[in-house]
């Protein structure tokens, strides 16, 4: 659905973007994630078509997006700084999104009402919590039934029972619809349950692009109460790491959990207990990069 090449953004010679590539499938939940200053807010600049590249293309749909309103028509877009938005009450800011975005459904805008009790619809948005106005800007967003919808570091501030709801709210709209979500932060953390692509972007590259199942199937953390010391891993299976507390070790493998544990368990004397244990993202992409010296720890922390 989006389709970036070679993307060059530069800011009185310093370079934000340094040649991005990326590839955002319809219905993905794609994460964007990068260090403050990498290039993210830039980047999503140019995904909803606000600034024009240097040099390079960004295509939705087959379509350059820059001051293409039938594509922006189609995105809900919720920026870092809400600064645009706080101008009017939550109706009145629902009925110039209405004007603006012709798929825009104001039934479900009063059905979603529910899901937010705690805001009150005809105060001053800008007189709202920080939190609340996120809510709000979530809220209509869902309502232009949009096919894309980009967020730029959008729980920041938001409490985690508030995370919670809110990405509940979302992730259920966007499965039900098939819309396609962009959301960038600085944390990985932050978007482990709710991304099933990630795409990492550091210096104004992305610098790795993967799909969750391709992660998991890849790479395994198993466990092995090992009697008598180290546990012997199959040749066919590389040791990214191996840690140990007595006798019970711990060791992440490339390769898929059911091979790998069908392997060591294979021969005679096979250890006792094997135990297949998850990996966070944070993981996945430590040892996806190189292992744990590797600088990847900065950027994804
Ligand atoms: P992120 O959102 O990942 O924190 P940004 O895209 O906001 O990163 O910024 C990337 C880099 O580009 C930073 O060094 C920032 O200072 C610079 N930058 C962003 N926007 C502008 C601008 N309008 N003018 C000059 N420099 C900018
Ligand atoms: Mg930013």
């Amino acid at each position: 659905m989006i389709q970036i090449n070679n993307l060059i953004k530069e800011f009185e010679g310093f370079r934000a973007l340094d040649g991005v590539d990326m590839t955002v499938k319809k219905g993905a939940v794609y994460g964007l994630v990068g260090p403050n200053g990498a290039g993210k807010s830039t980047l999503i600049r140019h995904i909803t078509g606000v600034m024009r590249p240097d040099a390079g293309e960004v295509f939705i749909n087959g379509e350059p997006v820059y001051e293409n309103a039938k594509i922006k028509g189609k995105m809900a877009y919720i920026p870092d700084d809400m600064f645009y938005f706080l101008q009017s009450d939550t109706i009145n800011m629902m009925k110039y999104y209405k004007g603006m975005y012709p798929d825009f459904d104001e039934k479900h805008f009063y059905k979603m009402q529910e899901f937010f009790p705690s805001i009150d619809v005809r105060r001053n948005v800008r007189k709202l919590s920080k939190g609340m106005q996120k809510q709000v800007a979530f809220w209509l967003a869902l309502c232009c039934r949009p096919e894309l919808i980009v967020l730029d570091e959008p729980v920041d501030g938001l409490d985690p029972v508030m995370r919670r709801q809110i990405w509940s709210i979302m992730l259920e709209d966007v499965a039900e619809n098939n819309t396609t979500v962009i959301v960038s932060s600085h944390n990985l953390r932050e978007l482990e349950d709710v991304c099933d692509h990630v795409g990492i972007l550091n210096h104004g590259k992305i610098i790795i692009e993967r799909s969750l199942t391709e992660l998991q199937g890849n790479i395994s953390k198993i466990q092995i109460a090992c009697p008598c010391g180290m546990p012997k891993i199959p040749q066919d299976f590389k040791v990214l790491h191996m840690s140990n507390i007595g006798r019970v070790y711990t060791v992440i493998v490339r390769g898929n959990p059911q091979d790998v544990v069908a392997a060591i368990t294979a021969g005679e004397d096979s250890p006792q207990v094997v135990d297949v244990l998850p990996l966070t993202l944070e993981e996945i992409f430590i040892y996806e990069m190189g292992g744990e010296d590797y600088e990847v720890k900065d950027i994804i922390y």
